[in-house]
Parts: C-alpha cells; structure tokens; sequence
C-alpha cells in the first residue's frame, strides 16, 4: 500500500484472530486450546499470573487462549479497545443488565427489542425491583423525556427484531451522554460488516455471537465490547456467574467469522431482492425493511450502513391470522421454518408465537407486531430460488 489507508472490513475479518508470526511454523489458524488448567514454570510464577502482575490462564471458566483470540478479533472489527464472550447472546445480556442493576442504575430500553431481552427486562423490574423503562428510540424526544430520570443505561438494538426499526446511533449517544447514561447498541443484526456503532458514540456493543458472526447454526455464544475498563467489570462477574464461552465455540466462531463479510454481502443482496418483490406482492399488506425507500428510518439506514439494508425482511400478510401465517410456513420447501437469524440458510419464524411469545400480547400488538407478521432470515442461497419459494408458500394462503 503506497499511501495509508484504511482497511476494509472484508479483509479485517480475515485477518482477524490470526496468530502472530513468531518464526517458521508458527500457524495461520488460530489453535483450539481445549484445556480447563494450565501448568506454570514455579508457584512464584502462578502466584503473578492470580494476581494479574503476569499474562497467563488460571482455569476454562476465566479466560482461555482461544476465547481470548476471539475477543481480540472482536474489538478489533468492532473498533473499541477489549471484549469479553459468554455463552449466549442472553448470557451477555443478563450480566450487562446484571452488572447495570446492581450498582442501583436505572435502564431505559428499546420498546421492541428481541422478545426474551424485554421479557428479562421486566423480570429485573420485579424480582430485583430494578427501575426499568421502555422507549421507542426513533422517537428522540421521547428518549430525552425517559432520560429525564437518572438513568445508568440506555439499551437499543441497530436493527430491530422484528420490525427492523433502525436506531440512530450518532443522536442515541448524544442524548445519552447529556444525560450521564452509557448506550450500549445490541448490534447483532447489523454486524460489524455494516457499520461499527462505537464509532458514533455507542460505549457497549454487544452481539449475538450465534447469530451472523458464527453464521452457521452451529455455535451459541455472545460478546460485549467497549473500553477496558467497563469490559473488566463485565469479565469480573461472568469469571464467577459461569457463562464464559469455552474454547470450542470460540474456535468455530473465529472460524465462521472469516466468511462474514462475504455472507452479510450477498444476504443484503438477497434481502433486497426479496423484499422488492414482497412489496408488490398482493397476499403482503406490509414490508418492513431498512433497504426500502418505503421504510420510515430509509435514508438513516442508507447513511449509517452504506446502502445496504441487512439480511432480514419482515412482512405482514394481509390475511392477518395465525392460521394463514402457519400455513404460509409450512408450505415452505426450500427455507426451513427455524427460531433463528443470520445462517447460511435461508430461515423464517412467526415472531408471535416464537421470539415474542413471552411478551403481553395486546403489547406485542400495539408495537405492531401482529398474528400476520412473518420474518425472514436471508441466507445465502440464489435469492431467486427463495423468492420462487415464498411466492409458492403464498399461494397456500
Ligand atoms: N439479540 C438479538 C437481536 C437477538 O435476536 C437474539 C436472539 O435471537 C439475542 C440477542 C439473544 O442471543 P442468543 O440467542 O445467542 O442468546
């Protein structure tokens, strides 16, 4: 390279984790460390390592090589300075919350967040008496209002699930920060790939590892990532609450990461197209999907991550019923009905009887997510072929 420039996410990912040279035969992948223990030259010497004077492993649940070559590979696509992984995207949430609560901070969330973080939320809110409240964030004068009360947290998802609003990151952190509160931005449906909220002012940013990262349905985990200092917080209490990742999953991870540029490419690509075709679809009352000129935060989606909408396209039918809803699903053939986002497959769910089913139906309603609503994860097979296939699906309704 003659002149500096940035490297582009694409080879980012790829270089990511990779073991540096330290001489002939050093290798290019990442070992998998599978080992609970580790041996020290002398007592004086894991006397330092304990006592965190000396670099080192002190048991699976604290940290192990592999997870650690994961975490560095995650700060740096998420541009912030450590990271730290857990056993789920759930895992990484209950102890932000957890970590959050506990120091008596208040948390104003995302209205429609992924169903089982609202339902954790209101959990918090009564079993620990933790003060909670909900917010929809494209609504900025709403979050100033909510932010009024001393507030420790302020908790959005980039993309919604499953209405795939899309936060505004850069107004988020300000109105946050002017409050005193950190934002912490679940950017699980985003990735890395299409933008990197740190750099518009988010403090956290956590993932569904399980998701788009790993991105073959193989591995459950998640991450948190931001300054040193609040990632040891979080660290401290997973190294004693027992949901760090273990080597194995962090290994797969690493390695299905390598592809995430390539795959979130063609599932936009992918998503586009169905999404289009959806629009004009008359079985489909409604398309929600940031890479539409129809969606209401298009041009935000646009300028935040470069043109491109992500892989997932919600719709609402118009037969709004869960009867016309599961026959569209199980007519199917070549997308499989599965609970989840962000594979090589293309994958679709009923968010009211799956990812909200916990949540207070007139509530689920009245953020629009109705007996009709069908989500779509866009996987990387030719989108014509998925497009041919719910079009068939359609026909049952
Ligand atoms: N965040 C979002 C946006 C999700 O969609 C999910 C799961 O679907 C999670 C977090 C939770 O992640 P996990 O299933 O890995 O616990």
């Amino acid at each position: 390279m003659t002149e500096a420039r940035r490297i582009q996410i694409g080879t980012r990912v790829v270089k990511a984790a990779r073991v540096l040279p330290s001489g002939a035969g050093t290798p290019l992948v990442p070992p998998l460390v599978q080992s609970v223990a580790f041996d020290y030259g002398s007592m004086d010497e894991q006397d330092a390592i304990f006592a965190n004077e000396k670099p080192g492993w002190v048991y699976g649940r604290y940290g192990t090589p592999t997870t650690a070559a994961l975490e560095g590979a995650l700060a740096e696509l998420d541009e912030v300075e450590d990271s730290v992984c857990f056993v789920s995207g759930m895992a990484a949430i209950a102890t932000l919350f957890g970590v959050t609560v506990a120091g008596g901070g208040r948390i104003v969330a995302q209205e429609d967040t992924y169903g089982a973080t609202r339902a954790m939320l209101e959990r918090f809110a009564v079993e620990r008496k933790a003060a909670v409240a909900f917010v929809d964030p494209t609504d900025l004068g709403a979050v100033e209002r909510a932010l009024l009360t001393r507030t420790a947290l302020l908790y959005v998802e980039s993309i919604s699930n499953p209405l795939l609003r899309v936060s505004d990151i850069a107004a988020l952190a300000e109105r946050a920060h002017a409050a005193g509160a950190q934002l912490c931005v679940d950017a699980t449906f985003a990735t890395p790939v299409l933008y990197r909220p740190a750099g518009l002012g988010a403090d956290l940013v956590l993932h569904s590892l399980t998701k788009y990262l790993n991105g073959h349905g193989d591995v459950m985990g998640g991450s948190v990532g931001g300054t040193r200092a609040e990632v040891a917080k979080l660290r401290e209490r997973v190294m004693s609450d027992g949901a760090y990742l273990p080597p194995h999953e962090a290994w797969l991870t690493i390695r299905g990461m390598r592809t995430l540029e390539l795959r979130v490419s063609r599932q936009c690509a992918g998503a586009l197209a169905l999404a289009t075709h959806l629009a004009g679809h008359p079985k489909v009352a409604r398309v929600f999907y940031p890479g539409l000129p129809s969606h209401p935060q298009h041009q935000l989606a646009c300028d935040q991550y470069g043109d491109r909408g992500g892989g997932v396209v919600t719709f609402a039918l118009r037969d709004d019923s869960k009867a016309a809803a599961y026959r569209f699903l199980d007519a199917l053939e070549l997308a499989a009905s599965a609970t989840t986002v962000g594979d090589l497959f293309t994958e679709v769910l009923h968010p009211a009887t799956a990812s909200h089913r916990r949540v207070d139906p007139a509530e689920r309603v009245r953020m629009g997510i109705t007996d009709g609503t069908v989500r779509v994860s866009v996987g990387i097979e030719d989108p014509y072929d998925i497009v041919d296939d719910l079009d068939q699906a359609l026909t049952r309704v």
